[in-house]
C-alpha cells in the first residue's frame, strides 16, 4: 500500500441522498448518509492501494450552500493538504452549486495536490445509483501521480474548476467543460487526459487566505439577468441604501449581470447599471448563453467576466472585493486560470 493517504471530506448532495422506494431517482432527500457510510459501502474499495480517511464537514443539499459552509470546507482543505502524508482530497458534493465551490476552491487554494469534487445524479438507495462509481473514479484521480488544482469528476469525466458547470437537470452526465473540454476521462482507474490540471495565474498571498476563511460577513454582489421587458427598477432597489436599510441586508458591492447573447442588455438595465457604477458598485457582464464567453473587440464600460459564468464571475468579484477592495481585477485579466 502507498504511504500517502486520501481524505474523503463529505459535504452531502445526493450522492449521500435516500429515498424510500429504491425506484425512486427524482423524490429523495439529499444528505443523508454519512461520509463515513459511503465509504463503508463503496464496492472495490478494499482494492485501493491507499489508505482513505474520511471527515464530515457538513451535511446539506447543496442549493443551500453559504459562505459559512464554505470557509469550514476551506479551512478543513488547508488543514489537509498542509500535511505531508496526504496525497490529494476528494469532496463529496451535491451538483446544484458543485461549480460554484470548485471555482471557490481553485480561486482561493490554488492547489499543489488534487481537490477532487465528486457528485451524483441518483441518491445512494437507488437501483441504478451513479455515486459509488463517482466516487471510486474521483479516488483514482486523487491518487494520480502529477494530479494537481481543484477538479470534478462525474460519469467518468474529469472537468476543470474554471470550466465545469452544470447543464442538465437529470441526467447522470449532467457536467459540461463547454468550449474548452474536459481534462480528460478515467475509466476503471486508469486516466486519459487530454489536457493541463488547472492552475491560477493569481495565488493568493497566506494573509488574504485567511482573511476569506475567518471574515464574519462577505461583500454583497447580486446577480441580476436581462430579458424582453427587463427594466432598470430591480437594479436601482438593489443599489439603494434606503432599501437595505429597511429589510436589514448589507448594502450592494457588486453586481453580475446575466447579459443576452454576446453580452448586450436591455437600454432600461444598462442605463440602470451605469448608475450603480456612478454610485461605485462594481459591475461586470457575463452572458446567459451557456456556452461561448463574451467577446468585445473594445474596452466596454461595464467590462466582461473573461469567460466566467455568472455565478462564477460573482465568487470572482466577492474574493476581489475582499483581498483587493480599492481595485477591480476582474476585467482586466485575460484568463484566471493558466496551464502548466
Ligand atoms: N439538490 C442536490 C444537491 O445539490 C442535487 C444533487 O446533488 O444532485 O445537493
Amino acid at each position: 500500500m502507498d504511504r500517502k493517504k486520501i481524505v474523503v471530506l463529505g459535504t452531502g448532495g445526493t450522492i449521500a441522498g435516500v429515498s424510500v422506494q429504491i425506484s425512486d431517482n427524482l423524490g429523495y432527500a439529499a444528505a443523508q448518509l454519512g461520509v463515513h457510510e459511503l465509504l463503508q459501502t463503496l464496492p472495490g474499495l478494499a482494492q485501493f492501494p491507499r489508505e482513505v480517511l474520511t471527515e464530515q464537514v457538513a451535511q446539506i443539499d447543496s442549493k443551500d450552500m453559504d459562505f459559512s459552509i464554505w470557509q469550514r470546507i476551506l479551512r478543513r482543505c488547508i488543514h489537509w493538504l498542509e500535511r505531508d502524508d496526504i496525497q490529494g482530497l476528494v469532496l463529496t458534493h451535491g451538483t446544484d452549486t458543485l461549480e460554484e465551490t470548485a471555482y471557490f476552491l481553485q480561486s482561493v487554494l490554488s492547489p499543489t495536490k488534487p481537490v477532487v469534487l465528486t457528485c451524483a445524479m441518483r441518491p445512494a438507495s437507488s437501483i441504478g445509483a451513479d455515486g459509488p462509481q463517482n466516487l471510486m473514479d474521483a479516488l483514482a484521480v486523487a491518487a494520480h501521480p502529477g494530479a494537481r488544482g481543484v477538479v470534478a469528476v462525474c460519469a467518468g469525466t474529469i472537468h476543470g474548476a474554471r470550466d465545469v458547470q452544470k447543464v442538465h437537470t437529470w441526467r447522470l452526465d449532467a457536467f459540461s467543460s463547454g468550449d474548452v473540454g474536459p481534462i480528460g476521462q478515467v475509466v476503471q482507474g486508469t486516466l486519459y487526459l487530454s489536457r493541463n490540471w488547472p492552475k491560477s495565474s493569481v495565488v493568493l498571498p497566506k494573509p488574504d487566505i485567511k482573511k476569506i476563511a475567518a471574515l464574519a460577513s462577505w461583500p454583497r454582489v447580486e446577480i441580476v439577468v436581462s430579458y424582453a421587458g427587463a427594466s432598470g427598477a430591480t437594479i436601482d432597489a438593489l443599489v439603494s441604501p434606503e432599501v437595505a436599510h429597511r429589510i436589514g441586508a448589507a448594502p450592494v458591492r457588486g453586481l453580475i449581470v446575466a447579459a443576452t447573447g454576446n453580452g448586450s442588455m436591455h437600454h432600461e438595465l444598462e442605463a440602470a447599471l451605469s448608475r450603480a457604477q456612478a454610485a461605485g458598485v462594481r459591475v461586470v457582464r457575463a452572458t446567459r448563453c451557456c456556452h461561448g464567453q463574451v467577446a468585445y473587440a473594445t474596452e466596454q464600460a461595464i467590462p466582461d467576466s473573461q469567460g466566467l459564468s455568472a455565478v462564477k464571475a460573482r465568487v470572482a468579484m466577492i474574493l476581489e472585493l475582499i483581498t483587493q477592495p480599492k481595485d477591480s481585477r476582474l476585467g482586466k485579466m485575460t484568463h484566471n486560470e493558466a496551464e502548466d
